[in-house]
């Protein structure tokens, strides 16, 4: 990407006939310009075909350029020298009314304009206004009236509804703040004073919403039993250093982009009624036993798993201590996190045990909450116990002191929230394993490594795709779960319902796309990028490209151009091919002779998608030969015929044995020797 001259080069020596090498070798060879197939190209005459695979070098925004050259990015995807970011602490208190399923909230936002930018409005999400009348959403829902926004006030002054910007006599006419218009799931606070640079404001809302029962997402109730609340409080949303205010609507698809900052939540429930959420109780000697309050913090040294809240306790009312009013309120706090979820049920059992991080955390708590008559729900716990080592070993060390894997309605089917996530009660086999990993791996991403998730879903669903494939093998010591993510993207592919991976996941053309293009896609890209770069060189940069961004904001440019420094190489083929378009991989041997200098094998490549070409040789007798061609050969051709040395009889040649690239068609992908 950064490297855009190089490959600008080879286009116009191609486009002038002259075929010449000009890409300066570093490190893995994975797309140098290849001077074999520069001559077959020329030879045949192919070097001008206006399909050829040579991708243009990837243009990022300008609004990204101009991060470069005010120096809070870096060309070599790093934060830089005056990176900044915003910052808002939260402090909420919440109730819960089951019988009604209303819940009734207030808070106060400190808001830190850590930004150089003199700040003239605030943007503040209303999430549950997804669930209103006439507001715009891609998904079909059943109304529950949004959020009823009771008050809001700034720095003391109360704010009201201010009327739309107007035109006249070709000026536009905008009201005196301070106040807000709210369109959709958006609000808009007009300051009347701006925040300096360095300043901080004060947010009050009071709001109340029903908690949809069925027919909604994310979040939602069992019988008015088991509630699992996301998106349900009134949340700052992103200024970023690239493109300033996310204005970007709720719609349905797109799930968040949040800011970091400290939360202290009192979530009020009837008592027996268990809370839990990101972050830790505070208060646990207000609402749970002795024994109870032992256990949370016996816990995290545990191998084996124990119970805070037993079957018998739910059973017969004493999940929790009895309070004179009725109600308990549980305090929870965290850190340095990017959103707060909980999960509140009469019906939780509660289980933990204990997960070592091998980072400054050391051993950490692991929650699973499920109803009494999910016995198959005790397994989650383990399943997230290995999630949490297994990404802490792989990615990053896990820095929150604890994980949590909530049941909850079908509606929320696998969400995640830091440090906890919400599964359909639904899960169950092999299914619930896959589901409490996958939810589990995005606390690294998008909860660490905090991607704007609504315009670039691959950051964070691809990753986790890719992150929780690995763990899956791992728990199961195969390779099915990375060869079943590549057959849903083929799908996909051979559909022909392909939407490219970097387009917005709230306006993609089709919803088989869109999740191929955010899931299975990107994630089976990672694969091959791993297998390119050599898994120990990935490994280490996918690392350093998380802990690089750790409770920041990278964009896709960022990965892309660490991703090319690891490897040493430009890979913008990469990107353009995969990212950008939909080209697909079609391998095919055209033909194969045994000469006295060895194997001449000629590999065609079907179709527009570029990457490099791994044959094995197979003698008579069963011994192997593998060789590896850089994606390069495909410069300017099609057809690509190499003399590969070979001893003995070859009776077999297959192109990608082992199922390393997407290749749409592995029909034309191997050869047998014809028996005479
Ligand atoms: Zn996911």
């Amino acid at each position: 990407m950064r490297s855009s001259e190089r490959v600008d080069c080879v286009v116009r020596k191609l486009t002038e006939g002259v075929l010449v090498g000009l890409i300066v070798l570093v490190g893995t060879a994975i797309f140098p310009v290849d001077s074999v197939a520069q001559e077959a190209a020329a030879a045949d005459g192919t070097g001008l075909i206006s399909d050829a695979p040579v991708f243009p070098a990837v243009t990022p925004p300008s609004r990204y350029q101009d991060a470069i050259d005010k120096g809070t990015r870096t060309v070599n995807g790093r934060p830089g020298g005056d990176y900044w970011q915003q910052r808002a602490d939260y402090r909420i208190a919440v109730e819960i009314e089951p019988e009604t399923a209303r819940l009734t909230g207030s808070e106060t936002i400190t808001y830190y304009n850590e930004s150089p930018d003199e700040l003239t409005s605030i943007v503040v999400r209303f999430y549950q206004n997804v669930f209103s009348e006439g507001v715009a959403r891609n998904r079909s829902v059943t109304l529950t009236g949004g959020m009823d926004l009771d008050r809001m006030a700034l720095n003391g002054t109360e704010l009201g509804v201010l009327a739309r910007p107007r035109f006249e006599n070709g000026e536009v006419i905008r009201p005196e703040g301070p106040g807000y218009r709210m369109n959709g799931t958006v609000a808009v606070i007009q300051l009347d004073e701006p925040i300096p640079s360095g300043g901080t404001a004060e947010l009050e809302i009071d709001w109340g919403f029903t908690v949809s029962g069925g027919g909604g997402f994310r979040n939602g109730h069992l019988d008015n039993s088991v509630f699992n609340l996301a998106q349900w409080y009134p949340q700052i949303s992103v200024y970023d250093d690239v493109f300033g205010w996310d204005m970007s609507p709720y719609l349905g698809n797109g799930e968040f982009y949040v800011g970091y900052g400290r939360f202290e939540v009192d979530v009020t429930v009837p008592d027996g009624w268990v809370v839990v959420g990101t972050g830790m109780l505070a208060n646990a000697e207000e609402i749970l036993r002795p024994e109870q309050i032992e256990a949370l913090l016996a816990a995290p040294a545990l191998d084996t798993v124990i119970a805070v809240v037993s079957a018998a306790d739910v059973e017969s009312g004493s999940a929790t201590l009895a309070s004179t009013e009725g109600k308990q309120t549980w305090r929870m706090v965290a850190d340095s996190v990017r959103d707060f979820a909980f999960a509140t049920s009469d019906r939780y059992v509660w289980h933990v045990t204990g997960a070592e991080t091998g980072g400054a955390r050391g051993r950490v708590l692991i929650q699973n909450v499920f109803t009494p008559d999910m016995d198959h729900w005790a397994e989650a716990t383990l399943y997230a116990k290995h999630a949490i080592e297994f990404f802490s070993g792989y990615i990053l060390e896990y820095p929150y002191p604890q994980a949590t894997a909530a049941m909850g309605p079908p509606q929320v089917n696998g969400m995640e929230y830091p440090m906890i996530t919400f599964i359909t009660h639904q899960a169950s086999g092999r299914g619930l394993t896959g589901v409490v990993t996958h939810e589990l791996s995005h606390f690294w991403m998008p909860m660490i490594v905090g991607t704007k998730e609504m315009a670039y879903a691959w950051m964070d669903e691809g990753f986790t795709t890719f992150n929780t494939a690995l763990a899956m093998d791992d728990w199961f010591e195969t390779s099915d779960s990375r060869l079943g993510g590549m057959n849903g993207y083929l799908q996909a592919a051979r559909f022909e319902a392909e939407v490219p991976i970097m387009g917005h996941t709230d306006f993609a053309e089709n919803p088989f796309g869109r999740s191929v293009a955010a899931y299975s896609k990107p994630g089976t890209l990672l694969h091959s990028l791993r297998h390119m770069l050599g898994a120990e060189t990935f490994d280490a940069f996918y690392t350093d490209y998380a802990r690089t961004w750790a409770f920041k904001h990278p964009m896709p440019w960022d990965f892309f151009a660490m991703a090319e420094g690891a490897a040493g190489t430009d890979l913008d083929w990469f990107w353009q091919s995969w990212f950008y378009e939909t080209a697909t991989l079609d391998q095919s041997i055209a033909s194969v002779q045994q000469s006295s200098s060895g194997v001449d094998v000629t590999v065609e490549n079907l179709d527009r998608g570029v990457m490099p070409v791994e044959i094995r040789l197979t003698a008579e007798g069963g011994a192997t030969e593998t060789v590896t061609w850089p994606a390069s050969v495909w410069a300017g051709t099609r057809s690509v015929t190499r003399t590969i040395p070979f001893d003995g009889t070859v009776d077999e040649v297959v192109i990608d044995p082992d199922q390393w690239y997407p290749d749409i068609d592995r029909e034309n992908n191997s050869w047998t020797r014809p028996t005479s």
